[in-house]
């Protein structure tokens, strides 16, 4: 039976370690703020939101919470960003993604002071990642890369293969993966011979957005299979994007979910809400 890459035990290991870390910052003075900023009363994004407020309390770092109606124009957002900009005791500022149709995510995500900008989206953490610079990275590939290393897995010399391209989950997890000396292919909608490439992975992540998609025939025998996909079935319970019953048999270690890239990501959220203070 494969390794099960347990994501729970994992993010609760660097909050554990990100609490220790803040207390000692506190005692030196530092107190770390995380602005929160959600516009509209989706309720996927209140549960985000609320889990990631959760988080802050849990490892000692104040959040202030800004609810904003979905009416809010995008002038109004843009000046909220700016006052939190030029605010000495605010570190981070997150706003919750997506946003009502009537504003402008690219402008918003530009807004954000890079050195605030604990999601890692704005083009000039983008552009550090890039080059290898120190900047914030994306939480969900830098939870991924956090799942490995900490499982003992291997990424140097590794053929790594991965399903999708977003800007938050598929390019960013390419960069890190090549900065850590795996080999890097990245695919996507218009990709030939899908099962062909990833049947070549050592290390597959696979960020497609389709419940089930990825089936045994296209993972080769003793894979890593890396799975971030999050998805409502039929019965209301959790899924990937990763067919787990059929794939897991065959390799070598594989994550659940709910309980592997998931847990990461509000994790990685708070390492960077720390990086902002330090
Ligand atoms: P996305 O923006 O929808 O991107 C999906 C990617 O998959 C695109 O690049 C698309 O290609 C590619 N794709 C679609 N159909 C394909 C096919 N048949 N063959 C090959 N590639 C195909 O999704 P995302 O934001 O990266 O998220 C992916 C999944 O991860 C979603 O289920 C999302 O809910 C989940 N997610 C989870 C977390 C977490 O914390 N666990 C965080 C973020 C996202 P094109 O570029 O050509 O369209």
């Amino acid at each position: 039976m494969p390794k099960i890459i347990d994501g729970k035990a994992i993010s609760a290991q660097i909050k554990e370690e990100l609490k220790q870390k803040v207390s000692e910052l506190k005692q030196n003075g530092v107190n770390i703020c995380l602005a929160v900023i959600q516009v509209g009363d989706d309720p996927a994004s209140s549960v985000y939101v609320g889990n990631k407020k959760k988080a802050c309390a849990y490892i000692g770092i104040e959040s202030l919470s800004y609810e904003l109606p979905d009416s809010t124009t995008q002038e109004e957002l843009l000046k909220l960003i700016e006052e939190l900009n030029g605010r000495k005791n605010v570190n981070g500022i997150l706003v919750q993604l997506p946003l009502p149709k009537h504003i402008d995510e690219n402008a918003v995500i530009h807004a954000i002071d890079p050195k605030k900008d604990v999601d890692g989206f704005h083009p000039q953490n983008v552009g550090a990642l890039c080059i290898g610079q120190k900047g914030f990275v994306s939480c969900t590939p830098a939870g991924i890369i956090q799942l490995l290393k900490r499982s003992g897995i291997e990424i140097a010399g590794k053929e790594c293969v991965i399903i999708g391209r977003s800007n938050i989950v598929g390019k960013p997890m390419a960069l890190l993966l090549l900065s850590e000396n795996g080999t890097v292919t990245v695919t996507h909608s218009k990709t030939k011979d899908l099962k062909e490439i990833t049947k070549r992975a050592d290390i597959l992540v696979v960020a497609i957005g389709k419940p089930k998609f990825i089936t045994r025939e296209y993972v080769k025998e003793g894979a890593v299979v890396i799975d971030v996909g999050i998805h409502r079935n039929e019965n209301n319970k959790l899924c990937g994007d990763v067919d787990y019953d059929d794939v897991a048999p065959i390799c070598s270690a594989i994550t659940p979910v709910p309980g592997g890239v998931g847990p990461m990501t509000i994790a990685m959220l708070m390492y960077n809400c720390v990086e902002s203070a330090v």
